[in-house]
């Protein structure tokens, strides 16, 4: 379970990106962030693994406050997926999902098998795994994207706009292979978007923000529509 209680982020330059949130999220929901361009949603995603210090309020998880935890132990446990995939250019595919694994310990053998079925379950054609990010589409490198935050198991992902640079077809394509993994995960997923269709179609809570850092509704997405 995350919390933030009274979390208010204030920029150096003065912008309040994050004003004064509230907001419980339950273990293993799927929470969408949604809300036009500027009004927190990234700010507030990045401060669950620390990448952003609130300026004033808590966040806990599991009822730890996060301020108290090592950032690198906390990033152990919370995946993250960005728009570009953000792949390491000089290693192939199964080696970009294969590396944090290894990193943990896992040999390199076995990290690259479980790499394999993780790629198979995100939908890539396997053909692709000995490739560079370079000789793949856009789509393709967003599945190996979360492949690779999948491949160390952690109880939380955050995604942030991943799947906005892909064009509609492949985006509604990695849509439904994430709807998917959700029902078979069971992970605490959070995943921003400025689409409101993206958001009611996987989210099972929707958080919605204005502008000025605000949250304006939290609630199921059927419930989202009918505002
Ligand atoms: P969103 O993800 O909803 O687009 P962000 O969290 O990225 O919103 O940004 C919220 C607000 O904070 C915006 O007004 C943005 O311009 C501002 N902002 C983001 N990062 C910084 C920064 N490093 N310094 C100053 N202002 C920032
Ligand atoms: P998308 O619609 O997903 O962006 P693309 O049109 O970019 O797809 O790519 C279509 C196919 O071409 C994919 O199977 C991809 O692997 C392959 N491809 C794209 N770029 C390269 C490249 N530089 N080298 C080899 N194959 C490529």
């Amino acid at each position: 379970m995350i919390e933030f209680s009274s979390v208010t982020k204030q920029y150096p330059d003065g912008t309040i990106a994050v004003d004064n949130l509230d907001l419980h999220i339950e273990s293993g929901s799927f929470t969408v962030f949604v809300g036009p361009s500027g009004c927190g949603k990234t700010t507030s995603m990045r401060m669950i693994n620390r990448m952003i210090t609130p300026t004033s309020g808590t966040i806990t998880l599991d009822g730890k406050d996060i301020s108290t935890v090592d950032p690198v132990k906390l990033r152990l446990g919370i995946g993250y997926v960005i728009q570009s995939a953000g792949l390491l250019p000089h290693r192939s595919v199964v080696d970009n999902v294969a590396t944090v694994p290894v990193l943990q310990g896992t040999s390199r053998r076995e990290a690259r098998k479980a790499a394999l079925e993780v790629l198979e379950r995100v939908g890539l054609d396997l053909s692709m795994a000995t490739r560079y990010p370079a000789q793949l589409s856009g789509g393709q490198q967003q599945r190996v994207g979360v492949a690779r935050a999948l491949a160390a198991d952690p109880p939380i992902l955050l995604m942030d706009e991943p799947f906005s640079a892909v064009d509609p077809v492949v985006r509604e394509d990695l849509q439904n292979e994430m709807q998917r993994l959700q029902g078979e995960l069971k992970k605490t997923i959070i995943f921003v978007t400025h689409d409101i269709d993206e958001a009611v179609k996987l989210g099972d809570h929707v958080a919605v923000f204005s502008r000025g850092g605000k949250l304006e509704q939290y609630d199921a997405p059927q419930r989202i529509l009918a505002a």
